[in-house]
């Protein structure tokens, strides 16, 4: 058959997913000069395919602007043709970075961090994800079978993410039904939330070819676990040295790293709207499913909002290049891009603010009151969408954070995806974002 290569020119929209068009490979010396029409209102289609309350209706005109170093290609040698796409910004016709663009979001955060600090900051999104079939295997959890029955599923995504220059860690058979986790190697902050995009992507691209379908989904039974994406940190400073580490720090922080992440806990609330930002995102967000239900730091403990992560052998330099601190409370449908952006901006604002460093909790916070919990300063996370929505919405500092009108975008959207879930069964909401994600 013949066949003229198209590349897709996507962004990393609010969904969380990506959108966006295609155009011959032929044409893409032009296409990074000139872009590709988009417009304003494609930023209010929620994942249901709806379209929010638009403030900008038909009006308007935007670019889809590739990035010539976010281009990947995959060829899976099945027949089918190789997978072309090239990550994008979104720019107005004058030419300046458009403000619902998630890229450029996240690199403002990216400045503020490195303005302040002098700071770089390396990240690695490790995701959750299950097989939706019908009749889930039980008794799988971690084992050799459950892995050995996914085998050439795993192989060919580790192969698919070597193609596209992804730093693939691990694969493994997680604990759920039919549940999977895959693994990268930290990445500069920008790269690393366009790898998260990438490899969503690459496991449905994989598990198609497998007659199978993924699911990212937060939770897609409440009787079982969750599935989350767990954000990994550090910090190098300029001469590429780690930064993130102090031996005589509180849990081993630095004293910025105790700053950003007591930035990130005041702040969780709100910026919980961007990283569980879906209707079902909260029923994961519950205490004793080892995702995180308070404001609390973990040392070594996976049920925390942040946790400090395990180091391995006593030699000084290796534990500082090894130490890092993780996000827990994210989902995949939050935009990577976006959740990034509200975390370093949160960070930053502890930095600013010089909060105090955090105490990592190291019991059960769903066995205390209240007031035992505000004594510490710690408090629950906001019990669904529409209430964290209403914490971002309040708070001008948030605001502030972003380029000026992209939270307002976002209320916008959110508000209109949560009506149209809601106008859902409990049962079909659930299929619905499972089949979605
Ligand atoms: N499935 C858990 C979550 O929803 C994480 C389990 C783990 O890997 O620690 O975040
Ligand atoms: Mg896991």
């Amino acid at each position: 058959m013949i066949r003229d290569p198209l590349i897709f020119a996507a962004i990393s929209e609010l969904t969380g997913k990506m959108r966006g068009k295609a155009f011959p490979a032929s044409q893409l010396d032009k296409r990074t000069e000139s872009g590709i029409g988009w417009v304003p209102t494609n930023a209010l289609i929620t994942c249901f395919d709806t379209i929010a309350d638009t403030p900008f209706g038909s009006l308007g005109d935007l670019s889809i602007m590739p990035d010539r170093d976010a281009a990947y290609t995959v060829d899976f040698e099945d027949g089918t043709p190789p997978e072309r796409f090239i990550l994008s910004d979104i720019a107005t016709p004058e030419g300046t970075p458009w403000q619902g663009c998630t890229r450029g979001a996240l690199r403002g955060a990216l400045d503020r961090l490195h303005g302040l600090t002098g700071l770089t900051l390396n990240a690695a999104f490790e995701h959750e994800f299950q097989l939706l079939t019908n009749a889930p295997a039980i008794g799988e959890a971690f084992s050799l079978q459950g892995f050995s029955r996914r085998r050439a599923l795993g192989e060919a995504l580790v192969a698919a993410m070597a193609q596209a220059g992804l730093r693939e860690d691990t694969f493994l058979k997680e604990y759920g039904a039919e549940q999977f986790e895959v693994t990268v190697k930290p990445a500069p902050g920008l790269a690393s939330a366009d790898i998260a995009s990438v490899l969503r992507e690459l496991v449905h691209m994989t598990a198609r070819r497998h007659d199978e379908t993924a699911t990212f989904s937060p939770i897609i039974d409440p009787a079982g676990v969750g599935n989350g994406v767990h954000v990994h940190m550090s910090f190098l400073d300029n001469a590429g040295a780690p930064a993130t580490h102090d031996p005589d720090g509180p849990s081993g922080m630095a004293a910025v790293t105790a700053q950003f992440i007591a930035g990130i806990l005041a702040h969780l609330d709100a910026i919980i709207a961007f990283a569980a930002p879906s209707a079902i995102s909260y029923t994961r967000l519950t205490p004793h499913r080892w995702s995180a239900a308070f404001n609390n730091l973990g040392f070594r403990d996976r049920e925390a909002a942040v946790r400090i992560c395990p180091v391995t052998g006593s030699d000084p330099q290796s534990i500082a290049r090894q130490y890092n601190f993780e996000f827990r409370a994210a989902d995949a449908t939050a935009s990577p891009h976006l959740l990034l952006a509200a975390i370093v901006h949160a960070g930053c604002q502890g930095i600013e603010d010089g909060l105090p460093a955090p105490t990592a909790t190291e019991e059960d916070l769903s066995l205390l009151s209240d007031k035992d919990l505000g004594a510490r300063g710690l408090k629950p996370l906001p019990g669904d969408l529409s209430t964290a929505l209403d914490r971002l919405d309040a708070s001008d500092v948030l605001r502030g954070w972003f380029p000026e009108g992209l939270v307002d975008i976002y209320l916008a959207h959110k508000r209109g995806e949560l009506d149209h879930a809601m106008s859902l069964s409990d049962e079909a909401r659930l299929a619905a974002y499972a089949t979605i994600y």
